[in-house]
């Protein structure tokens, strides 16, 4: 799996604005088993880099664009982080591998409360999920150093920028379900202001909820 993670992420590099994973990712995505996070029919797929369906109309991402989020966001030791779409609980793993703290939100409640179960199971003391409209990211919680959507929204949520640290970074799929998606990376200046870019072109499950 992870030799077709590295082909993916320098076959795009010159396009992804990056030069492939940093060493942290590669750690993370080396360590955390997917096959935990997929159901138990598919596990032989596990280690392929392709999305899997994990029940509910949702699937659990491609290793590779889970590396290439996780690396952009540039997470850190010591960053408390938010992750919008818990899904499985696999990319919510691999970002508690490398941030301090980890904020999991997802909408569907069967599979939050099933991927908050597997996450303690697994012994991930620093992450916490919750069910609920990620839209309106966590405030209780907030500010974040870097977020992390994992649904393809029409906008970038006023909530999530307002949530975001200056400095701060955040991956997002942006597109509607029938068109192109990019993956865009949009940073918070000190001053507030926010720049974004496109990384890649993709295709995500679409953001849903009430906004
Ligand atoms: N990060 C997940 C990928 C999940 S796919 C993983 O590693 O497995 C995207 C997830 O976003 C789905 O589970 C979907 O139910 C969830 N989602 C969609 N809209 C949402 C919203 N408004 N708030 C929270 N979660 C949402």
């Amino acid at each position: 799996m992870m030799e077709e993670v590295l082909a993916d992420a320098a076959y795009t590099s010159s396009y992804s604005g990056g030069s492939g994973l940093s060493p942290g990712v590669i750690a993370a995505m080396e360590k955390v088993e997917r096959h935990r996070f997929v159901p138990g029919w598919l596990s032989a797929f596990a280690y392929h880099n392709r999305p899997l369906p994990i029940g509910y109309g949702q699937t659990i991402s491609q290793p590779f664009i889970v590396a290439l989020m996780t690396d952009r966001m540039r997470a850190k030791a010591g960053d408390k982080v938010l992750e919008i779409g818990t899904g499985s609980g696999y990319q919510a793993a691999i970002l508690a591998e490398i941030a301090s703290s980890v904020y999991s939100i997802e909408i569907i409640e069967p599979l939050g409360k099933q991927a908050g179960g597997l996450l303690k199971s697994l012994g991930y003391r620093n992450v916490k999920t919750k069910v609920g409209d990620g839209y309106y990211g966590w405030p209780e919680a907030a500010p974040f150093d870097a977020i992390m959507v994992t649904a393809a929204a029409s906008h970038v949520p006023p909530p999530l920028i307002k949530q975001l640290k200056p400095g701060g970074r955040m991956v997002i799929p942006l597109g509607t379900q029938f068109m192109t998606q990019y993956l865009m990376l949009v940073e918070k200046q000190m001053d507030g202001s926010v720049i974004t870019r496109q990384i890649l072109p993709v295709r995500f499950v679409p953001l849903t909820g009430g906004h």
